[in-house]
């Protein structure tokens, strides 16, 4: 995914915050749905695009499932209802994005088992600058539509507050 991570998790989040009955941490799940991909500093500042950014530990599901159960496991004995919540909030959101990623990028679901990378589509490189072969084919259309929902549902929910 190219550009719907943002309103992508934002849907999700909204979503959450309804069925979990809360206004709040709206933030955490919009910084989870783009957090994986702050390793593209380190692809282009550091590694030099040696190594495709969805191979850092970053773009691992293991790595933020661990981290997640560790936290879910510390919970049961805090007992926190707020930890619960904020930690559904982020780790369904991070996932969210390697979900996404997965449609036209591809994610190492099963590592560390096999560093076999599942991707849906692959986006031939039709254009010599690779962002316009991402906005040439088709599967564009898929995230113009969840940025096209998202903008849908800000503005049924600040009219909601108008009224
Ligand atoms: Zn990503």
């Amino acid at each position: 995914m190219f550009i719907a991570h943002l309103p992508a998790g934002f849907l999700l989040t909204r979503w959450l915050q309804n069925k979990f009955q809360t206004p709040r941490f709206l933030w955490v799940g919009l910084l989870a749905s783009v957090l994986p991909d702050i390793d593209t500093l380190y692809f282009y500042l550091i590694d030099h695009r040696q190594t495709p950014h969805h191979e850092y530990w970053t773009h691992l599901p293991v790595f933020w499932l661990s981290i997640w159960v560790v936290i879910m496991i510390g919970n049961l004995f805090l007992r926190k209802r707020i930890v619960s919540l904020i930690s559904l909030l982020f780790f369904s959101n991070i996932f969210l994005h390697l979900v996404l990623d997965t449609f036209v990028g591809g994610i190492s679901w099963v590592y560390p088992w096999s560093t076999y990378s599942f991707s849906l589509v692959t986006v031939p490189a039709t254009h010599a600058f690779w962002v316009l072969s991402f906005i040439a084919h088709w599967s564009f259309l898929v995230e113009l539509a969840i940025i096209v929902w998202a903008i849908w549902v800000l503005m049924k929910s600040k009219k909601q507050i108008e009224d």
